[in-house]
């Protein structure tokens, strides 16, 4: 498959949408970001990497950073997990009060920012350095040592977290955080911080991508059936209230943040990650989903 010359073609066709929404602003950090950028990369599972535009260009993972704290996750607790998060899609906001209040402090899956916050709770409880075991997981997923967290960022966010601080003010009194309520807020505004690239992203999820290989990354390990059931939720629950749209659109598991960003696999062929700034309604970037629906079009490869 010729990738370098699709990723063109789409490149090309995807220009009607480049002043389609508007970057998030909620995280002040966030709006000082040139929105007119858009870079794509693919790395097949052979080795192989194409990739377009600012695809070298670091940005906020944002909410992907959620499939990396699943993964962790999921290797360090296993399925006693499944009791504080359940793995329903939510279709409702990232941010959402409501359904939390109504299901008693109960995420509906982990790829909501609810979700995400029990499981940096759990990961709080089993680590003694979390910051540095998150940070030396996604490092060692994409091979690449200098990825940071943005502490400025971090700290906009914190500046400014009044629906999450809600959310985790609900979650306690629900009994389903056990750690103090800042120091949990401030480890999931970190792990939101990260900064990498398209080049970066793809590669950290190509493993998602081929789990027929094992799942080895220091102390986390995950069974290429775990693997297969995150790429289950990531096809379920990565796109807020706009999962079965893309699922509609795209076909493949992947998850957006409001950085602008998406990742996602095509399982045993590639893992591809798309950022372009500019976001819809919804919180998803405009340009990033039409690429992606481009590819799985132009390719004729979708998981359907
Ligand atoms: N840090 C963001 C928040 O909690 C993440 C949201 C997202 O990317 O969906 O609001």
């Amino acid at each position: 498959m010729n990738y370098q010359q699709i990723l063109e073609n789409i490149y090309q066709e995807i220009q009607p949408y480049a002043q389609v929404g508007k970057q998030a602003d909620y995280i002040p950090a966030l709006a000082k970001v040139n929105p007119d950028q858009f870079g794509i990369c693919i790395n097949t599972v052979q080795g192989e990497t194409f990739m377009l535009g600012d695809a070298t260009t670091s940005f906020s993972i944002q909410s992907i950073s959620k499939v990396f704290l699943l993964a962790m996750c999921l290797s360090i607790e296993g399925d006693g997990l499944w009791r504080r998060v359940g793995k329903e899609p939510s279709g409702t906001a990232f941010n959402s009060l409501i359904q939390l209040e109504v299901e008693k402090g109960t995420p509906r899956n982990p790829f909501i920012n609810a979700g995400a916050i029990v499981l940096t709770d759990i990961l709080l409880k089993h680590s003694k350095h979390p910051k540095e075991d998150f940070l030396r997981f996604v490092r060692r997923l994409s091979g690449n040592n200098s990825i940071s967290y943005d502490e400025e960022v971090a700290q906009s966010e914190r500046e400014k977290s009044y629906l999450n601080a809600a959310i985790a003010n609900l979650l306690k009194y629900h009994h389903n955080i056990e750690n103090d309520i800042e120091e949990v807020l401030y480890f999931y505004f970190l792990q939101c911080s990260i900064g990498m690239d398209c080049y970066d992203l793809s590669k950290a999820f190509l493993p998602f991508a081929n789990h027929r290989r094992p799942f080895e990354y220091g102390e986390i390990s995950l069974t290429s059936s775990q693997v297969k059931r995150i790429n289950a939720i990531m096809q379920t629950c990565g796109f807020y209230d706009e999962a079965g749209e893309f699922s509609y659109l795209v076909g493949l598991p992947g998850k957006s943040g409001v950085g602008g960003g998406i990742a996602a696999i095509h399982p045993l062929r590639y893992s591809v990650a798309v950022w372009s700034p500019r976001l819809n309604q919804k919180g998803n970037s405009v340009m990033g989903i039409k690429a992606l629906e481009l590819l799985t079009t132009e390719t004729q490869e979708s998981i359907f």
